[in-house]
């Protein structure tokens, strides 16, 4: 029996505006506890909430950017439920009628096929307190800071058939966040949190199979590991006559498997109901306009234009438009040179072998666009070889000195003039008879040592063409 599993996405992530959701507290990440706080955050008897307008643009931001529909009327609900980092007893969230429903975005995956998930609904909520528990000496601390920070949450289709295209599905959610400049998408400060419904049935099946919860998910690679143990963990229990208990479960990062945290809640176990203190929100068609044209371009678009205006292949649109430094980056780079797909290859290549090497972001380069164009353009014009290149950048990103600095520096231009590299080429011929003798023998292979010994000679800075093509000459 083949299994197929069914995974669906709920994303929490926090918005980047100034202030609370429903308070002017700051939301500012780090600072020390309890000291962003008033009495609305901390839910004192009385008072009451006035939504932050920049939430809700935000989350109609998003909600074009992943084809959803707006609703021109929407509510908040409370979802109750106690636990100490919840001040007030319930989280004002959206439940019934959320601001946007039935949209999707396109993954592409590593073999570039390019599938499209639907986006359920995104609503807006607040975001609780932070518990942490202190198990020596028994006691646990709460802070409120994070009480009242704006979220959205985003909820997939359970479309989702593999840890793959889940992962894509979440770098190109925080990809759009950050186009939109909404959210950092930060995961390891928790700005960017990721819920898994899985479920497995027979492949074919129309019905869903009973779902398990993973929470704790704080990395994409994390994601990935923990929705193939429990694939995997699944998938044993029915082969063994089991059955899958609905429950929630944490994913243990120390000891790589799943652990059940408690029983899984119904929705009917919140409660919800219409939060009174606050009035039904009427979004109006004209700010849904004005919004939408106010939204930069868009991964998809951006990548559509790298391959028609650069003549970049899709692989390569697609990494490059990951991100919006990047893609900034590389837009600068292909701008003063020939070939965008030399730009391209560098970016690709010596430099995200650099920066991960570094631990370093594409706006932290230590190389600057800039500089990486002017590499490649020295290596454009026959200036330089491509393997000198590849120690001119080493030489940029340790010193941080321009190429033609460096190039003039070590006296590393290449050698393209045959008067200068011929009473090379003379003397390495007159230096090994026998070596010629066979190669006028019909060993064409020993062309190879020729080029290595002038190259040698030259301290690599011979242009190998014109190498090869004298050293054929004098040979032949
Ligand atoms: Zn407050």
């Amino acid at each position: 029996m083949a299994f197929e599993p069914v995974i669906g996405l709920e994303v929490h992530a926090q918005l980047k505006t100034r202030t609370k959701i429903f308070c002017g507290c700051s939301t500012k990440f780090g600072a020390p506890p309890n000291t962003h706080v008033c009495p609305v955050c901390l839910g004192m008897p009385g008072v009451l909430p006035v939504l932050n307008q920049k939430v809700v643009e935000y989350a109609i931001r998003m909600a074009l950017a992943t084809n959803c529909r707006i609703a021109g009327e929407s509510r908040f609900a409370r979802k109750n439920y106690f636990y100490p980092d919840l001040p007030k007893g319930y989280q004002i969230s959206q439940y019934e009628m959320p601001i946007a429903e039935h949209g999707h975005i396109h993954i592409t995956l590593s073999d570039g096929a390019v599938r499209k998930i639907g986006i359920t609904r995104i609503h807006m909520e607040e975001d609780a307190g932070k518990s942490s528990h202190d198990p020596s000496r028994a006691v646990s601390f709460v802070d409120y800071n994070r009480t009242g920070v704006p979220l959205l949450e985003i909820v997939s289709e359970p479309e989702m058939h593999s840890p793959e295209e889940a992962g894509a599905y979440l770098r190109r959610l925080r990809s759009l966040l950050r186009y939109l400049d909404i959210s950092d998408g930060n995961m390891e400060e928790g700005s960017f949190r990721c819920d898994a419904n899985i479920s497995i049935r027979e492949k074919g099946a129309a019905e869903l199979g009973t779902r398990t919860e993973l929470k704790n998910l704080n990395s994409f690679r994390f994601v990935e590991k923990a929705l193939a143990y429990e694939i995997k963990r699944q998938i044993e229990m029915v082969k063994d006559g089991e059955k899958v208990v609905q429950e929630t479960l944490l994913w243990d990062v120390n000891q790589n498997r799943s652990v059940s945290m408690r029983g899984k809640e119904e929705a009917h176990d919140y409660r919800y109901f219409p939060d009174p203190d606050l009035l039904p929100l009427v979004i109006e068609e004209e700010m849904v306009a004005r919004i939408g044209k106010s939204l930069p371009e868009l991964p998809d678009q951006k990548k559509e234009r790298f391959v028609t205006h650069y003549g970049l292949p899709e692989y390569d649109a697609d990494i490059l438009t990951a991100g919006r430094d990047l893609a900034a980056y590389f837009e600068c780079c292909a701008r003063q040179v020939k070939n965008p797909k030399t730009a391209s290859n560098w970016i690709m290549g010596e430099l995200t072998a650099l920066l991960n090497a570094c631990g370093k972001t594409i706006d932290e380069s230590p190389v600057s666009a800039e500089d990486l164009a002017k590499l490649i353009a020295l290596m454009e014009d026959g200036v330089i070889s491509g393997k000198i290149a590849k120690a001119v950048f080493s030489d940029m990103a340790e010193t941080g000195k321009a190429p033609d600095e460096i190039v003039a520096e070590k006296g590393l231009v290449q050698v393209s003039d045959a008067s200068a590299v011929e009473p090379v080429i003379d003397r390495i011929i007159a230096a090994h008879t026998a070596e010629v003798e066979k190669y006028r023998g019909g060993n064409t292979k020993l062309l190879g040592f020729f080029v290595g010994q002038v190259m040698k000679e030259t301290g690599g800075k011979a242009n190998p063409r014109l190498v090869n093509e004298l050293l054929s000459k004098k040979l032949g």
